[in-house]
């Protein structure tokens, strides 16, 4: 849930979800609808769906090695070195954006390979302390900005220190570039029924469907904007009537749209006013 999340927007989704599934083989157990309703808010949908297949393999036995971690849906290498170490005293350097600044800092190299660094420095007699340590040296000390050199316990070794180069590093990646988007997105109603549609911005929830073959589009109803990672859209709401529907088209009855996985897009859609 943390990654690429604010630790305090998490905070109430983490409580909600360990109630509702309290150990993973409840996890494992959850319809996928049910599952993206309690994650829906925090994007990146495909780590509920990972979660949810790695909960029904660890259900069992919980893997204790680097490898074994390796393998389960979503832990990549910063994960299953985190667990390995700190869990099992596994000798395998956790190497998070914190760590990436203090080797690059260290180093006073802007293209260094963090991983190896990292392992070589790595205590092997108490890796777990020792990641923890390197982790919380970059979330307090080594900061991003305006680091604290006058503070930090290894600012002899320090080479950018030396140099004067920390503000400098670690170098910035460059962000992929704005897009500016216009999509009309359609409520159509019939018997107290509203048409959705699989969503394509977001996989496994409902959303309004687009102008299709067979719609009628008639009376704007307003409009709104909404931004995913660097895609800016502005969503034009119209009615329509529609004569066909598509053929991966549904109706549900609108008492009945709360208990589904439902776009943030759909949601926003239904509240706007002209
Ligand atoms: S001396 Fe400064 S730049 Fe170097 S590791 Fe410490 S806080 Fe970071």
């Amino acid at each position: 849930m943390l990654q690429q999340t604010r630790v305090a927007a998490v905070i109430p989704y983490y409580q909600r979800f360990l109630e509702r599934f309290p150990t993973p083989a409840a996890l494992a157990a959850a319809e996928e609808p049910e599952l993206l309703a309690m994650w829906a808010g925090l994007g990146y949908y495909s780590r509920a769906r990972n979660l949810q297949k790695a909960a029904a393999l660890v259900a069992e036995t919980f893997p204790s090695d680097y490898a074994a971690l390796l393998e389960l849906p979503g832990v990549g290498t910063y994960t299953a070195a985190a667990v390995a170490s700190i869990a099992f005293d596994q000798p395998h350097a956790a190497v998070d954006g914190n760590v990436r600044r203090v080797v690059a800092r260290l180093t006073n190299d802007g293209l260094v390979d963090a991983g190896r660094v990292a392992d070589e420095l790595l205590d092997s007699k108490q890796p777990g302390r020792w990641n923890q340590a390197v982790m919380e040296l970059g979330a307090t000390v080594c900061l991003p900005r305006e680091p604290l050199c006058e503070a930090c316990p290894v600012a002899k070794w320090c080479a950018a220190r030396l140099a004067g180069t920390q503000n400098e590093l670690p170098l910035k990646r460059k962000k992929p570039e704005a897009e500016y988007l216009e999509k009309t997105l359609l409520i159509i109603r019939s018997k107290g029924r509203l048409l959705l549609v699989p969503g394509v911005r977001v996989a496994g929830f409902w959303d309004l469907p687009e102008p299709f073959k067979g719609v009628r589009v008639g009376a704007k109803l307003g409009e709104f904007k909404h931004t995913i990672t660097h895609r800016h859209y502005r969503f034009l709401v119209f009615e329509g009537v529609a004569s066909r529907i598509p053929a991966d088209g549904c109706w549900f009855e609108e008492e009945d749209l709360g208990k589904l996985p439902l776009s943030t897009t759909a949601k926003k859609a239904l509240r706007v006013r002209v």
